[in-house]
């Protein structure tokens, strides 16, 4: 087992801070569409706008009479085709400045963050970029904030975690190791920890988490790769973590002989 308390006299500290996440934003935006990028905000409402109209219009033909006729003085035919045209034009501007699907190709953390240091770490939350991916997740933000923090927290429970031997990841060699240990390691401790609970949060950040990974690079995959293929169980996921924490460099492939090696009992 891995603990963040005391142990041995070791004490490790983990903050948290929240910021939007304009940095990332600015970062990832080589769009010149300023609209298209603040319509992303309201895409949902958009989105759900054009439902109703379609709602509607199945609601007036099977009116008629003067039912239909009271509906068609209400919201005539031509109103109908200018509000659904309004807002089709406004999701194809959101479509070309195509902000989530720049920010689901980042290959590093983007609804937060990690920062390790040494024997403490930073977590830090984009309420900013959460609250615009989570509509197009089809989750709440609520859910999806709680799995970005449990991401983050498995990070930092992988670097600070402290094993019965009272050692941790030293900070050099966490940073030397690669993206895919990093980010399966973080994705397959969290989902672990928010599968373990009955409680109706958890499960919505685990559909979160799921809906996520489907739109992500390959290391947030990993995890799902070494439940399949290598039939990675918790206790041969924090055996293989241990001893990777010991190694210079771990590379995907390694980590990746190191849980086929405890799986079958090594
Ligand atoms: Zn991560």
């Amino acid at each position: 087992m891995f603990t963040l308390g005391a142990r041995r006299g070791s004490r490790h500290a983990i903050t948290v801070s929240f910021e939007r996440g304009d940095a990332i934003l600015e970062g990832v935006i080589k769009s010149d569409d300023a609209l298209g990028q603040v319509l992303s905000a309201y895409r949902d409402s958009i989105v759900d706008g054009l439902s109703c109209i379609d709602r509607l219009r199945s609601a007036r033909q099977s009116l008629d009479g003067e039912l239909g006729d009271e509906l068609d003085a209400l919201y005539p035919g031509e109103a109908s085709d200018e509000l659904e045209q309004f807002l089709r034009n406004m999701d194809k501007r959101i479509e070309r400045a195509g902000i989530v699907q720049r920010l689901f190709s980042l290959r590093s953390d983007f609804l937060g963050s990690y920062m390790p240091a040494a024997r403490s770490g930073h977590i830090t939350l984009h309420w900013g970029l959460i609250g615009l991916v989570a509509p197009r997740l089809g989750v709440s933000v609520e859910a999806l904030a709680l799995k970005v923090l449990a991401h983050e927290y498995a990070h930092a429970l992988s670097h600070l975690g402290i094993d019965a031997n009272g050692e941790h990841w030293t900070l050099d060699a966490y940073g030397q190791a690669d993206e895919f240990v990093h980010e399966g390691l973080a994705n397959y401790m969290s989902a672990a920890a928010l599968a373990a609970s009955d409680d109706w949060w958890f499960r919505e950040a685990l559909e979160a988490l799921k809906r996520m990974v489907e739109h992500q690079t390959p290391p947030y995959r990993e995890f799902q790769r070494w439940q399949r293929d290598v039939g990675a169980k918790p206790e041969a996921v924090r055996a293989a973590l241990r001893t990777a924490r010991t190694m210079d460099r771990v590379t995907g492939a390694q980590f990746e002989q190191l849980l086929q090696d405890y799986a079958s009992g090594r």
